[in-house]
């Protein structure tokens, strides 16, 4: 079966955004199927290769995709849509999908750079403030050895310099680009891109960088096992509590959207 028709059997409508039911192992198969579909036509330059792409989207995400149409026309064109956090699995059950678990972006991230035997690929770290790209990449090899990163660049750039920046990435030819510049820059960045950048899979990653490059922390595996994730996020980060509040008024929004029916995108979007 060919990647596309598998996705558009199986991908759930959440609030008019299909989400893939998959976790994490079955996310990294995936991407590891597009790097090699992508890795046939992304070294024939202008031979209209375009980058696949992965989205990692949380509740927040799924909230602001209601009120910016490009956003969710991303989400909804992109190869591959993990649940990333508690509250799309909250909307997923609250809409009567039953068996669909967590497939958080930073795992997946996660388990693409340390399974190098299994996804011999090599990577470009995109994000984060100056110093953290590279942080993130020497303590990956560290721990890694045999995980190639082959570049990075921190997040903070003009418009201007976005061509230099590709221009960068594409001189190292990766099999992924990870692009932590926090929702939805990141994932535009990837769309208006996907046909001009030398990589066969891009996926946006969040602050996955800066846990890799140990300026954040993980929740404690009790938080990450009852979906508590957000509320250690919260005691550490407090000045995030305004964007938080997402997350309960994307609960809401999803049990509106079932109780009107579910009402298709074009009465849901605003242009
Ligand atoms: N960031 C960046 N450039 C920007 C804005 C943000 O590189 O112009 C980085 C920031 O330093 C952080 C990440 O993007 O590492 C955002 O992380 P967050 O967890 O907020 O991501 P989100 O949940 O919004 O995807």
């Amino acid at each position: 079966m060919k990647l596309e028709d598998q996705k558009s059997r199986t991908r759930l409508n959440i609030t008019n955004i299909g989400i893939d039911p998959v976790d994490v192992e079955g996310a990294a198969q995936i991407v590891a199927e597009l790097v090699g579909r992508g890795a046939e036509s992304k070294s024939i330059i202008n031979g209209g290769h375009v980058a696949a792409y992965a989205c990692t989207p949380n509740a927040e995400h799924m909230m602001d995709a209601q009120n910016d149409a490009l956003f969710m026309r991303i989400l909804n064109e992109a190869d591959l849509v993990l649940p990333d956090g508690a509250g799309v699995v909250l909307a997923a059950r609250l809409l009567g999908y039953g068996k669909i678990t967590r497939a958080p972006g930073f795992d997946l991230s996660k388990t693409l750079v340390a399974n190098p035997d299994k996804y011999p690929f090599t990577f470009y770290f995109l994000g984060g403030k100056p110093g953290i790209a590279e942080k993130a990449a020497a303590n990956i090899m560290n721990e890694y050895p045999a995980t190639k990163v082959v570049g990075w660049r921190d997040g903070y750039f003009t418009a201007d310099e976005e061509p230099n920046v590709v221009e960068d990435i594409n001189r190292t030819s990766p099999d992924i680009l990870y692009v932590a510049l926090g929702a939805p820059k990141a994932e535009k960045l990837i769309y208006r891109n996907r046909d001009k950048l030398n990589v066969s899979v891009c996926i946006g990653v969040g602050g996955t960088l800066d846990t890799f490059a140990g300026e954040t922390k993980l929740a404690p595996p009790f938080f990450r096992a009852h979906g508590l994730e957000w509320l250690y996020r919260l005691s550490r980060e407090p000045w995030r509590a305004k964007r938080m509040l997402k997350l309960p008024k994307y609960v809401i929004y999803t049990i509106r959207w079932k109780l009107a029916g579910r009402p298709a995108l074009n009465t849901q979007t605003k242009p």
